[in-house]
């Protein structure tokens, strides 16, 4: 199989990172978390007690960020492992405010870009089938109910130890669907040429496959892989 470019977008904790994971394994591409990348300043933001709301303070620390997302997931600013932290509600909380700012993305798009010239990825985020990759292969864009949301991300972060209110959860994932899908530049909405999957009603392995499918009947076919 030649180069191939997947996108996956949708809202907040939609299962997208998951099921773009396992698609780039069974691919045998890179998996690309865009929202690591905005969360990784938001992060670097708070650190340095700036405030996510306010642009300019933020956008100056551009020149002191070295970001790099490693193959196996991990997350490095200015060569700290940083993996765990951006997934922390402070930064949850903050980083569409963050992800608004025109200098920002265009920093941080331009890093996207230059991540999937080269190579095959599946690319999850918000606006990658709209701005990041217009001519990305295919394009899905992932979607479940906010309450379906909400019972997931509530039980992951319980998992990893976070402590959380299942509608305190519900609460910030409505504010960041609603920030990201008004702001100006590259919001938050399906490509024209996007495949709708709803996986409200789907385990991760039905979601997976049904990803696979609309690559294979887009005319993909992996197992003649030879990148
Ligand atoms: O994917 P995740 O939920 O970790 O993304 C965190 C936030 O980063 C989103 O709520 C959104 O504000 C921002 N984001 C974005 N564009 C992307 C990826 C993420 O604006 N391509």
């Amino acid at each position: 199989m030649d180069k191939i470019v997947v996108a996956i977008d949708g809202p907040a904790a939609a299962g997208k990172s998951t099921v773009a994971k396992k698609v780039a394994k069974v691919l045998g591409c890179t998996y690309i978390d865009t929202g690591a990348m905005y969360r990784a300043i938001t992060y670097f933001a708070l650190k340095n007690n700036v405030n996510p709301q306010c642009e300019d303070d933020v956008v100056d620390l551009l020149p002191k960020i070295d970001l790099e997302l490693k193959a196996n997931s991990k997350v490095f600013l200015n060569g700290q492992d940083i993996t765990q932290d951006i997934r922390l509600p402070d930064v949850s909380q903050n980083v569409s405010y963050v992800a608004s700012y025109k200098a920002i993305r265009l920093h941080l798009v331009d890093l996207q870009r230059k991540m999937a010239n080269s190579k095959s990825v599946v690319m999850d985020g918000r606006d990658i089938g709209t701005y990041v990759l217009p001519n990305a292969d295919v394009k899905i864009f992932q979607v479940a109910s906010v309450e379906t949301r909400a019972a997931r991300r509530h039980k992951e972060n319980l998992q990893h130890g976070i402590k959380c209110k299942l509608e305190d959860i519900e609460a910030e994932l409505r504010k960041r669907d609603f920030i990201d899908s008004s702001r100006t530049f590259a919001p938050l909405k399906p490509a024209p040429d996007s495949v709708v999957l709803d996986t409200s009603d789907l385990t991760i392995d039905e979601a997976v496959q049904a990803v696979l499918k609309v690559i294979k009947d887009k005319g993909h076919d992996w197992s003649k892989r030879n990148e």
